[in-house]
């Protein structure tokens, strides 16, 4: 019963901790209600999308999972924004979500070190400010000086379909009452509620697809993880497509109709929806001018028997679910499988937490996934892995790995989570990220490789192949910079050839890049060297050239704010004084009187911006006592 490190929760956050725990070396158990709801999608089949396939790219680099069974359950890949700019590029995937449980469940029991009790936790063993392990519901008590808690939507979890009300963690499994209890009254942390929801799934062989619009894959996709042979997977992956249908006027109406049914406007929820994930009848409410909204229909399974209707996510009476449903060209004869659903739960305030996801208030007591106030697998996932991460450094007596800002969103995530709190469940956007130009879906193994394989998470062949694929982009993009044109004649007939404008004056091969219609093709013609390169890194090197004003930019300004972090705050600094920061942060800087600008940095709620807009009102005070 005695352990190095518990994980309570198989969610997605709970596969990526006990996974990283135990491949760090840990004696780590892992207690989920449910063995075979392990690595359970509760909501949509599918992973990634903006920002969050960059979570994904993230924690693969790290030695995450998440990637490797995507590209296994996958049955559909896309690269989303494709014609936008590489920064905000995004990878998604529809999933069979059925395998990809089993899946995440099988290595979760195949993993040395790692076992697995179907259980549920019902409190935490709290001595002297320290965890010291969890009781469970089968009177079991295990024992271990790091506990990482990860469990969802669970806590005090209440569905609501219409008028409908049930206690449950997910529709069908059980709420877990007296864990939220415990974390709130014996580690003390400050909890509020949220709330959540999914839609309708319906039976294929009652939908008119001939009606709808077909979406399919990528036609040569791209798998998640670095670890994936590409061309291997291109040969064998089979893809499904999905489908795309639109409400109307008549589905609308039907829902404005039923709204003093719906628990939402009612008053019945009360915990803060997600804004960019809104329910149809939120929709509906909030742009009545809009005659259709779309629908994708994705399939639930490699068998396709189930489609999921996103963009439909609902907590209506199931008979209004049927008339809207059955409103929808295609879906007019549509059999409800499952109905949709609200589930409002208990969440713990992130600003409890440090940078290494370890509570403030309990020693060796970590939190990570939809328990911190996010949404979203790849979030989870994201989180996950740094807890698990950090409970395996303190057990060495090490430092924890804090991602920064500008190395990774993972490290964005966090540090918006744990520095602003949040009053809604928080998701990834590409816009979060000041340093989106460093931070790449493509470039996440070349930043973060090196942190995994210095934790024994990701093999020294796989790191080779990182340093190489880095080296190979280095070279190139710096033959790219030293490579120069004159504008003559004869340069200017071969810019002519490719329908590219005259050279005006010395060029480099890297300026011409930049410019919109460069493509390999072209970068090639200019720099054949580099065609002994693959494909892909020819790619990266061509992405590297055309943002390298950009990136150089990015990089100065990290290095000019790591700089200025050391400078001091004068002793009774006049915040109020500074005209560019809320009133709020004003107040928070006055109460806690920061004597550096790292100390103001390290304040929850104070962001880089802010800090940013101090060292200008710093640098004018110095010049005008000089005066
Ligand atoms: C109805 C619904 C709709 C959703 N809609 C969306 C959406 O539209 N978009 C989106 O991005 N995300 C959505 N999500 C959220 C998404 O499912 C989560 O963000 C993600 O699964 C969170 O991962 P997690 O690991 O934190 O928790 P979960 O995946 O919820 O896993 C929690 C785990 O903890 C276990 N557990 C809980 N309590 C205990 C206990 N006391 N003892 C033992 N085990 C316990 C559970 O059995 C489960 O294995 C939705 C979730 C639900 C339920």
């Amino acid at each position: 019963m005695n352990y190095d490190v518990i994980v309570v929760g198989g969610g997605h956050a709970g596969v990526e901790a006990a996974l990283a725990s135990a491949r760090i070396g840990n004696k780590t158990l892992m207690i989920s209600m449910l063995a075979e709801n392990v690595g359970a999608t509760s909501c949509n089949p599918a992973v990634g999308g903006l920002a969050k396939g960059h979570l994904v790219r993230e924690l693969d680099a790290l030695g995450g999972q998440m990637g490797l069974i995507t590209d296994e359950a996958g049955i559909q890949f896309r690269i989303l924004n494709q014609t936008k700019g590489p920064a905000v590029r995004g990878s998604r995937a529809q999933i069979d979500m059925d395998r990809y449980r089993v899946i995440a469940r099988n290595v979760v029991l195949n993993t040395p070190n790692l076992d697995l009790a179907q259980e549920m936790a019902l409190s935490l063993i709290i001595e002297d400010g320290e965890v010291k392990g969890v009781k469970t519901d089968l009177l079991n008590d295990y024992i271990a000086s790091k506990v990482i808690i990860t469990t969802g939507t669970f806590l005090k979890g209440i569905i609501h379909v219409g008028e409908i009300q049930q206690s449950a963690g997910r529709y069908g499994e059980q709420t877990s009452i007296n864990l939220s209890d415990s974390l709130r009254n014996d580690a003390k942390l400050d909890m509020a509620r949220l709330k959540t929801g999914t839609c309708a799934r319906i039976d294929a062989t009652t939908i008119d697809f001939s009606v709808m619009e077909e979406q399919d894959g990528d036609e040569n996709p791209s798998p998640f993880s670095f670890r994936t042979n590409t061309e291997e997977f291109r040969k064998t992956k089979k893809q499904l497509p999905c489908f795309i249908a639109y409400t109307n006027q008549n589905t609308h109406d039907i829902i404005e109709s039923n709204f003093y049914r719906a628990p939402l406007f009612t008053g019945q929820i009360e915990g803060k929806s997600p804004r960019y994930c809104p329910s149809i009848e939120d929709k509906v409410s909030k742009f009545a001018d809009k005659d259709r909204h779309h629908l994708f229909l994705e399939p639930q399974t490699a068998d396709a028997t189930e489609y999921y209707i996103n963009g439909m996510s609902t907590s209506l009476p199931p008979e209004v679910q049927r008339d809207m449903i059955h409103s929808v060209a295609g879906m007019e004869n549509a059999k409800i499988v499952r109905y949709g659903y609200a589930i409002e739960y208990d969440f713990v305030d992130p600003r409890e937490l440090k940078h290494s996801l370890e509570t403030k208030k309990i020693k060796g007591l970590y939190l990570a996934g939809q328990i911190n106030g996010t949404t979203g697998y790849e979030e989870a996932a994201a989180q996950g892995i740094m807890a698990g991460i950090n409970a395996s450094l303190a057990l060495q007596n090490k430092e924890p790995l804090i991602l920064r800002r500008d190395e990774a969103y993972i490290g964005v995530l966090i540090d918006d989570l744990v520095t602003k709190g949040t009053n809604e469940p928080y998701r990834m956007f590409t816009s979060r990220a000041e340093y989106r130009l460093l931070l790449r879906e493509e470039s996440a193994d070349t930043r973060l490789g090196h942190y995994g394989h210095d934790l024994g998470l990701v093999s020294d062949e796989l790191y080779e192949k990182i340093k190489l694929k880095d080296k190979q982009i280095r070279y190139g993009a710096q033959l790219l910079e030293d490579t120069k044109f004159t504008p003559n004649k004869e340069f200017n007939a071969i810019l002519d050839s490719m329908n590219e404008q005259p050279l005006k004056d010395v060029s480099t091969a890297q300026q011409l890049v930049a410019r919109k219609s460069f493509d390999v093709e072209k970068m090639l013609k200019l720099v054949p060297e580099l065609q002994e390169f693959s494909d892909y890194i020819k790619e990266e090197i061509l992405v590297e050239g055309k943002y390298a004003r950009y990136i150089d930019k990015q990089s100065e300004e990290i290095q000019r704010m790591k700089k200025y972090l050391k400078i001091k705050i004068p002793e009774g600094f006049d915040f109020t004084g500074v005209s560019g920061l809320s009133k709020e942060v004003q107040e928070k800087l006055k109460s806690f009187a920061p004597p550096t600008l790292q100390a103001a940095m390290n304040i929850s709620g104070i962001t880089p911006a802010a800090i940013e807009i101090l060292h200008i009102y710093i640098k004018m005070a110095a010049r005008k006592s000089k005066v």
